[in-house]
């Protein structure tokens, strides 16, 4: 496998960022099964976990207020490591107050940190974005092999529930390749009963690695 220290890079007009390797999920669909790198990179499995330093350094030598947000998402669970990405996050938006920060997560964090992690996501993140899946508990097991088990699915829609009090835009997102017609509708309900919103995304293969 091969590293490298790729903490930042873009997509499309987004500027992504890579703070951690670690999940606590194995999904099936994962981009990691496809390869090392992504989106130009060398590689984005990590030599090791960057500092908030890095992290901050990493972003602040782009320019920032050129990217349409600030995406942290990368090859790992980037709520594994929600205080420093909150601190990354905050520091950023000190020396740019305008910028859009979203983070992509598996909407874990609770599960992850043993804590009520929704009030850390306040200030530091315009937008949340919650991979959702499928509407069924058990599928969500089949498909993304939670460390957590069979509760994680609840857990997710908890935690989609409670953050939507500290962030302003939060979102369920599901994979429409991997979702049959009834599936997505189920997910839509879910969504409507939480108060958010459902993106449906296109499958990311090498060859639509911008989708
Ligand atoms: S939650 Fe995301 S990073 Fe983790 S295994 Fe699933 S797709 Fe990969």
């Amino acid at each position: 496998m091969k590293k490298s220290m790729c903490i930042t890079y873009e997509v499309e007009d987004a500027l992504y960022v890579n703070v951690t390797n670690k999940c606590s999920n194995r999904c099936t669909f994962c981009i990691r099964n496809n390869g090392d790198s992504a989106y130009g990179s060398d590689s984005l499995w990590l030599e090791r976990e960057p500092t908030v330093t890095e992290i901050v350094d990493s972003i602040l030598s782009r320019d920032v207020d050129s990217y349409s947000e600030i995406v942290f998402c990368g090859y790992g669970e980037p709520s594994v490591r929600l205080r420093d990405a909150r601190a990354a996050a905050l520091a950023v938006k000190e020396k740019h107050p305008t910028v859009k920060i979203r983070i992509n997560t598996n909407g874990q964090s609770d599960l992850i940190l043993g804590y009520d992690t929704a009030p850390f996501y306040k200030d530091a993140f315009d937008s949340v974005s919650i991979s959702l899946n499928t509407p069924d508990p058990k599928r969500y097991v089949q498909i993304c092999r939670p460390a957590f088990g069979i509760n994680t699915h609840r857990a997710i829609i908890d935690f989609a529930r409670r953050v939507k009090a500290y962030v302003p835009k939060v979102a369920f997102s599901v994979v429409r390749e991997t979702l049959t017609e009834e599936e997505i509708t189920e997910c839509q309900k879910i969504a409507d009963s939480v108060g958010v919103t459902l993106r449906i995304r296109a499958y990311i293969t090498p060859d639509n690695l911008s989708s």
